[in-house]
């Protein structure tokens, strides 16, 4: 289990302690206990996350991927958000043509995602930003993507504090990303 860099009740009410208590304690723990388990005795025992999710299909890659989805997405969030760095925000003024555009673009993919599944922001081939979508337990990186933020549209992200207002969540939860831990994974 990633160990969270802030208090789970600092974001309320953005985020509510009882929603970190579901979506952290208990859906993340058990995506990663369920992978612990199926790996058990396999190949897969002692490859890296990476590893797993680039070449496993099932359940072991949707338990792999949901842990490293989950590790990104709890990992890009902070309480007390500062300025986008100067490095990313030209990266996405050349890409999305501001940053209040990107932002826009982002939230109506994430938004528009049909069902259960997260919204990426990638580096592709040629080194721009992308913003892509995947279903379920999907990752950019099997798509060749090298992926640096992510916001959860499961319905149990949201749906404690929220209900059925994704947008919401998402236009809430974009205030607290952690600029600073994205621009480093450049
Ligand atoms: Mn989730």
């Amino acid at each position: 289990m990633p160990q969270l860099p802030y208090s789970t009740e600092a974001f309320s009410p953005v985020l509510s302690k009882e929603s970190f208590d579901f979506h952290y304690g208990k859906h993340l723990q058990t995506y990663i206990d369920t992978l612990n388990k199926l790996v058990e005795g396999t190949e897969h025992e002692n490859e890296s996350l990476e590893e797993i999710i680039m070449h496993a299909e099932g359940p072991v890659y949707n338990n792999a991927a949901q842990a490293w989805n989950h590790t990104l997405f709890f990992m890009t969030l902070t309480p007390s958000p500062k300025a986008m760095p100067s490095r990313l925000a030209e990266m996405v003024k050349r890409d999305f043509g501001s940053e209040e555009q990107f932002r826009d673009q982002f939230i109506a993919k994430a938004a528009g995602q049909f069902g259960s599944g997260w919204g990426w922001l990638s580096i592709n081939r040629d080194g721009k930003l992308v913003i892509t979508t995947e279903s379920n337990a999907g990752n950019p990186m099997r798509s060749g993507l090298k992926p640096i933020m992510t916001l959860d549209v499961w319905e149990h992200a949201y749906y404690i504090d929220y209900r059925n207002r994704r947008a919401d969540y998402l236009k809430a939860v974009w205030e607290h990303i952690d600029w600073e831990k994205v621009a480093e994974r450049l």
